[in-house]
């Protein structure tokens, strides 16, 4: 469970808008962060503030030890199986891009295949189109069904010998449909192919085990799980990322430099050239403390049936259509849905004068919109501060926008 006075926790939401209660139901493009973190980056900077793994002095030997702490804390979450294993990125974005350089670069051939899904955020599609445009490999598309599932014969109908890598978002940040990763992971290693997830929108919202999933890159961000913007991870067998080939050159991934050539250092450390985000990288440690406090079981829990209550709740309003799966199992606590009467940038332009965050627009989700028929969605996205409450203030809101954008009935003569 969940406890009621979460809220108190974030500063944010204690602020007004537009004189009302800032209701904040955008968490799927960031969260919130609690008071906790905020002060834990105040402290580092008041108190630490050195960089990492080069002085011989106390600061830095303490930022030091806090920054390989936080890598165990990161491998830790996921059920890594060592620290070695995470490398720190500014993001979800960089961590896949990390993949489709270094690993893409040295892995993929012409002919090869890619397989990625329609449901796909840009994060986790435009790096897999360059890599292929690069190396002349195909990209192929598992599609979703009319409940925003994929469909899985699909899926085994395209895997073949050919296919290198799976690319898969764990959950989807529009549908909020949950990939049976585990599943899908074993048919991609049968016919030889490596799996990456993303897990942008399921690492901050449920137990996540990497062993248990069995993939092989896993890419996750800080800032989506109550932590700070600017850092992010990949995650590797220690085996893959000691074949792989360093990313970015620069100090601090060499053991020895010449003139016309350099080796580098092992895991994680030939994958981290120059000074890293080490400020975020230390508080995103602070972060999953706090979420590990309240358990990730909890937070799921609370999300699956804040969901149910937000799904039923919305369903009332006139000519919603409400996107994703409706078994609870198979999703997560993003609740996209699409109104008859206004465009999504109407509804949360009115929604906003309400004092409700929610995201409209395509999510960075065009081809999986364009699949649907649409444009764009209006998003509302819920997490741990997140109430019964808030779904209410959102159902009212969205009554506001129905009688301003409703055509009026005939008019009295
Ligand atoms: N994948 C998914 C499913 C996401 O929701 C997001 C964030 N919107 C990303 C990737 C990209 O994450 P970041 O912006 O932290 O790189």
């Amino acid at each position: 469970m969940i406890p009621r006075n979460v809220k108190d926790d974030f500063p944010i939401l204690r602020q007004k808008m537009h004189g009302k209660s800032l209701i904040y139901l955008d968490s799927a493009a960031t969260s919130q962060k609690p008071q906790g973190v905020i002060d834990a980056l105040v402290r580092y900077y008041q108190e630490y503030n050195a960089n990492v793994h080069r002085g011989i002095y106390h600061i830095a030997e303490e930022a030091t030890r806090r920054y390989e702490a936080s890598r165990g804390k990161v491998a830790g979450l996921i059920n890594a199986r060592r620290p070695e294993e995470i490398i720190f990125t500014r993001s979800t974005t960089e961590a896949i891009n990390l993949v489709a350089y270094a690993w893409g670069r040295a892995n993929m051939n012409e002919g090869d295949e890619i397989l990625a899904t329609e449901m796909e955020h840009h994060s986790n599609l435009v790096p897999w189109q360059m890599l292929a445009a690069e190396r002349g490999a195909k990209l192929k598309f598992v599609p979703f069904d009319g409940q925003g599932l994929l469909d899985l014969d699909v899926y085994e109908r395209l895997l073949n010998e050919r296919t290198k890598l799976v690319a898969l978002t764990h959950q989807s940040n529009v549908l909020g449909t949950i990939n049976p990763v585990k599943d899908m992971t074993r048919k991609a290693h049968a016919v030889g192919a490596k799996v990456l997830v993303d897990g942008a929108q399921s690492a901050p919202h449920m137990p996540v085990n990497v062993q248990d999933l069995d993939v092989d890159f896993f890419a996750l961000s800080a800032h989506k799980m109550c932590g700070p913007t600017g850092a992010g991870a990949i995650w590797a067998r220690y085996e893959i990322l000691d074949a792989m080939p360093p990313f970015h050159g620069g100090g601090e991934m060499i053991m020895l430099v010449q003139l016309d050539k350099s080796t580098y250092k092992e895991p994680p450390h030939k994958f981290e050239a120059g000074t890293p985000n080490i400020a975020d990288c230390i508080v995103w440690s602070d972060a999953i403390d706090y979420l590990q406090d309240i358990g990730l079981d909890a937070i799921r829990a609370h999300e699956k049936q804040l969901t149910a209550y937000a799904i039923s709740q919305l369903s009332e309003i006139p000519g919603i259509k409400i996107l994703g799966p409706r078994d609870l199992e198979r999703r997560g606590g993003v609740v996209s849905f699409h109104l008859d009467v206004a465009h999504p940038h109407d509804v949360a332009q009115v929604l906003d004068q309400e004092g409700i965050a929610v995201r409209a627009g395509h999510h960075c989700a065009q081809p999986l919109h364009r699949r649907l028929g649409i444009s764009a969605s209006t998003r509302a996205s819920f997490y741990l501060y997140n109430n019964e409450d808030d779904v209410d203030a959102l159902v009212r809101g969205l009554h506001v926008v129905h009688r301003m954008f409703s055509p009026r009935t005939a008019p009295v003569t």
